[in-house]
């Protein structure tokens, strides 16, 4: 990584500090220095799982100019993540290779009442707080496809495929093609109320728009990937795929169908 350098590493600090420190002691000794500041950072090193790494883009800002790198510390196999931290010979091989290919990851941009925007790496989910189905004008572009009465929808990104959206049965998405996903969550279907009752896949290059009825359950809780919106009495929300793409360095032989097989077959 020659053009790179400033190395961040986020992480539980509690958990893994002993772990990450003698990391820190090999990114030194292959010449990379070790910033404490994420913004210094042209790469960032997640160390945990999954959840560590959505955590680590979110707070370090879905950065653009960074390469992101999940390390894993337990051996296990996770989504977002190439490395395990007991792998050091590919650790610094990676470090030391000039040539190696990028992953990229699409991501999703999510406007809350035509005021706040969000990016989500996994998914935007919007479900009911009570016990009671709540209503959303389901619109892609100019069209009003459908009224959706239930406990939520799901809309992920193409690796989100993989997470929530899975458990609901919901497609694998590979992430070279640009997409949303619209999962739901327990609708329901009679002479009365009728939703698609599948998944449906979007192109990125359409917009899709969830309008919440104002009819008392309209509190939802709002979920972007791992984290709850605390935005209250939503209205509009507005989905499209984003601009922004997440980095990563793909080893080889580490495809997302590799992952896919090794985690699912
Ligand atoms: P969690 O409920 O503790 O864990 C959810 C599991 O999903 C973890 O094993 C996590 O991996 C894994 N995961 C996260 N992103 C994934 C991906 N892109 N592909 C495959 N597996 C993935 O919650 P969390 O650890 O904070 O993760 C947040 C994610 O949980 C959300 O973005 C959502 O996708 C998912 N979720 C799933 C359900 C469900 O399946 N019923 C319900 C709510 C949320 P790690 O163990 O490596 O962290």
């Amino acid at each position: 990584m020659p053009d790179r350098k400033n190395i961040f590493f986020y992480y539980e600090k509690h958990k893994y500090n002993s772990k990450v420190d003698v990391l820190k002691k090999l990114a030194t000794e292959q010449d990379f220095i070790v910033v404490e500041k994420s913004t210094d950072a042209n790469i960032i090193a997640s160390i945990g799982g999954d959840n560590t790494f959505l955590q680590a883009v979110r707070k370090t800002g879905f950065r653009q100019d960074c390469l992101y790198a999940g390390i894993s510390v337990n051996n296990k196999n996770y989504f977002y993540c190439d490395f395990d931290i007991s792998d050091t010979d590919k650790l610094i091989e990676t470090m030391k290779n000039e040539q190696f290919e990028i992953r990229r990851y699409p991501t999703i941009n999510v406007t809350i009442d035509n005021e706040t925007s969000f990016h989500c790496l996994n998914e935007l989910s919007v479900r009911s707080s009570i016990i009671k189905t709540f209503v959303l004008e389901v619109h892609i572009d100019d069209l009003h496809f459908e009224t959706f009465r239930g406990d939520g929808l799901i809309v992920s990104t193409p690796t989100g495929s993989t997470a929530y959206n899975k458990s609901v049965n919901g497609s694998v998405v590979d992430p070279m093609l640009p997409s949303i996903q619209v999962s739901e969550l327990a609708s329901l279907n009679n002479n009365r109320y009728r939703t698609l009752g599948s998944s449906f896949i979007l192109s990125g290059k359409r917009k899709l728009t969830l309008e919440i009825l104002q009819d008392g359950n309209d509190y939802p809780v709002i979920g972007l990937d791992n984290e709850a919106l605390s935005i209250q009495n939503v209205k509009r929300i507005d989905i499209e795929l984003n601009d922004t793409i997440i980095k990563t360095i793909k080893l080889k032989d580490n495809s997302f169908w590799h992952k896919v097989q090794r985690t699912f077959l």
